[in-house]
């Protein structure tokens, strides 16, 4: 009895693992599709100097819409497509497609774009970086480019190497995320930085526990003498401005400055933003 019942659980087992190699199987192939019709876009979402009264840049996030799945968020397909291997091809698109429509911005505002694991890893990423540029004309010193710790762990060296070489070009770096990795003092002090984004956890917890305000204002004092910029990541309301603020972090991104919007909206927020400066109608909640 208790083999043919372990009989049975097998059978089971093995039809649950069919199914999940189908579902694998559907999801790359809809992804390889993806790509060739068109179903990718970039939202963007802006990043401000509160300070400075000024824009800083705009990150570049990946939306798949699918005409079976509806939309896809990012969390679960790209993972998913750095492990069948996709992710150099639809990263090369996002970097292309991120410069092109970053070009026709007002300057300075700078365009920031998320590097994968495997895309910091490949030995062309320079390369492929590059020719991004060229093709498209934007200027290197109006593209910044994300990379998490973890795509740095394993070999600094190396990544020091590859990261000297973009900013050799002008273009300019920004570790993702900061907090959430293995986030060592020797990260800061040996790979060429010009931004630590402050992950979105320690931003939530401003306002309940004080070691996050402790933190967010260590990281960003150490920010301020490297010579490094800080932005605080998925602020989302007026309070935690006020406490960034007063902790010493005057760069924001989040829902309260504004959700990532499609490329064609860039420009009038850009503008709304420049009238709000000027205190025209369309003031916005960012002046003092
Ligand atoms: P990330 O680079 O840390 O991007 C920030 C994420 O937080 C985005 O989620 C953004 O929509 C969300 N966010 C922004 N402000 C707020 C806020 O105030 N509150 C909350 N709760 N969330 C906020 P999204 O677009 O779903 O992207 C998730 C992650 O997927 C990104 O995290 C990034 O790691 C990855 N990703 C997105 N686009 C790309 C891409 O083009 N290439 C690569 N390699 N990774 C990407
Ligand atoms: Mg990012
Ligand atoms: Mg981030
Ligand atoms: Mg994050």
């Amino acid at each position: 009895r208790a083999k043919e019942s372990g009989r049975g659980c097998q059978r089971v087992y093995e039809a649950g693992m069919e199914l999940v190699m189908q579902q694998r199987r559907e999801l790359e192939r809809d992804l390889r599709m993806a790509l060739a019709l068109g179903e990718f876009a970039l939202h963007y979402q802006p990043v401000v100097d509160m300070a400075r009264d000024r824009i800083t840049s705009f990150e570049a996030l990946l939306r798949w819409c699918s005409p079976t799945r509806g939309q896809v968020p990012p969390a679960e397909f790209i993972p998913f497509a750095e492990e069948v291997g996709l992710m150099p091809e639809i990263g090369d698109w996002v970097l292309r497609t991120a410069c092109r429509e970053a070009a026709g911005w007002p300057e300075p505002v700078k365009v920031s774009v998320n590097l994968s694991t495997t895309q910091f890893r490949l030995p062309d990423l320079v390369h492929r970086v590059t020719a991004a540029l060229e093709e498209t004309g934007l200027g290197a010193d109006r593209l910044e480019l994300e990379v998490t710790e973890t795509a740095m762990i394993d070999d600094v060296q190396g990544a020091a190497a590859i990261l000297g070489e973009l900013r050799a070009l002008g273009i300019q770096i920004a570790m993702d995320d900061f907090g959430t990795g293995y986030s060592s003092l020797s990260f800061l002090r040996n790979l060429p930085f010009t931004r630590i984004k402050i992950d979105r956890s320690f931003v939530k917890d401003l306002g309940t526990k004080p070691e996050a305000a402790a933190i967010v204002r260590a990281v960003t004092g150490l920010c301020d003498s490297l010579g490094v910029s800080a932005t605080a990541e998925g602020v989302e309301t007026e309070r935690q401005v006020a406490m960034l603020r007063a902790e010493g972090c005057p760069e924001v991104q989040g829902y309260f400055i504004s959700r990532p919007c499609p490329a064609g909206e860039v420009a009038d927020w850009i503008a709304a933003f420049a009238s709000s400066r000027r205190g025209e109608p369309g003031e916005g909640a960012l002046r003092d």
